[in-house]
C-alpha cells in the first residue's frame, strides 16, 4: 500500500502510516466532539508500531464510559488534534483522518455513538451504525 502521510496544522507534527489500516470509525462521542473542533472525529485505527511520528505530540488523558482511559494526542503548539490511544490496546492506535495531507486515502467504514450525534452532524445511514461501541471483536482478530 502507499503511505498514508499527515501533519498538525503548523507543521511541527508529521507522521506517515506505514501499515494497513485496521478500519476507519466515524466517533460521535461528545469527548470525540469537544476535542475535534466539529460534530465528530474520523479515526483510523492502525497498530501502533505502523505509524511513525516525528515531532512532540501532548496528550491529554480522560476515561471513558468503559473506564479504559483515551489518551488524545495533540500538537503543543497548534493544538491540532493527531492521534488517540486507548489503555485497553496499548499496541493500537487512532490516527485523526482529519489531519492526513489527502483525506480521501481513506474511506470510514463504520459510525459508532450515532446516539451522541447532533442534529447538525448527522451519521451517514449507509455505513455500518451502532447506538454506542459495538460488541468487542473476537480476541484472535
Ligand atoms: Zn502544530
Ligand atoms: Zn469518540
Amino acid at each position: 500500500m502507499t503511505s498514508i502521510k499527515g501533519s498538525c496544522l503548523c507543521g511541527s507534527v508529521e507522521f506517515e502510516i506505514s501499515a494497513e489500516p485496521k478500519f476507519v470509525g466515524n466517533c460521535y462521542c461528545e469527548d470525540c466532539r469537544k476535542s475535534s473542533g466539529t460534530g465528530h472525529c474520523t479515526n483510523i485505527i492502525v497498530q501502533a508500531d505502523g505509524v511513525s511520528v516525528t515531532g512532540d505530540l501532548k496528550f491529554f488523558d480522560q476515561p471513558a464510559d468503559s473506564g479504559n482511559v483515551i489518551s488524545r494526542g495533540f500538537c503543543p503548539d497548534c493544538g491540532s488534534a493527531i492521534m488517540t490511544r486507548n489503555s485497553v490496546r496499548p499496541h493500537m492506535v487512532g490516527v485523526r483522518a482529519s489531519s492526513l495531507d489527502d483525506p480521501d486515502q481513506i474511506t470510514p467504514g463504520v459510525n459508532v455513538y450515532t446516539c451522541r450525534a447532533p442534529s447538525w452532524d448527522q451519521p451517514d445511514e449507509s455505513i455500518a451504525s451502532f447506538d454506542k461501541m459495538p460488541p468487542p471483536a473476537p480476541a484472535s482478530s
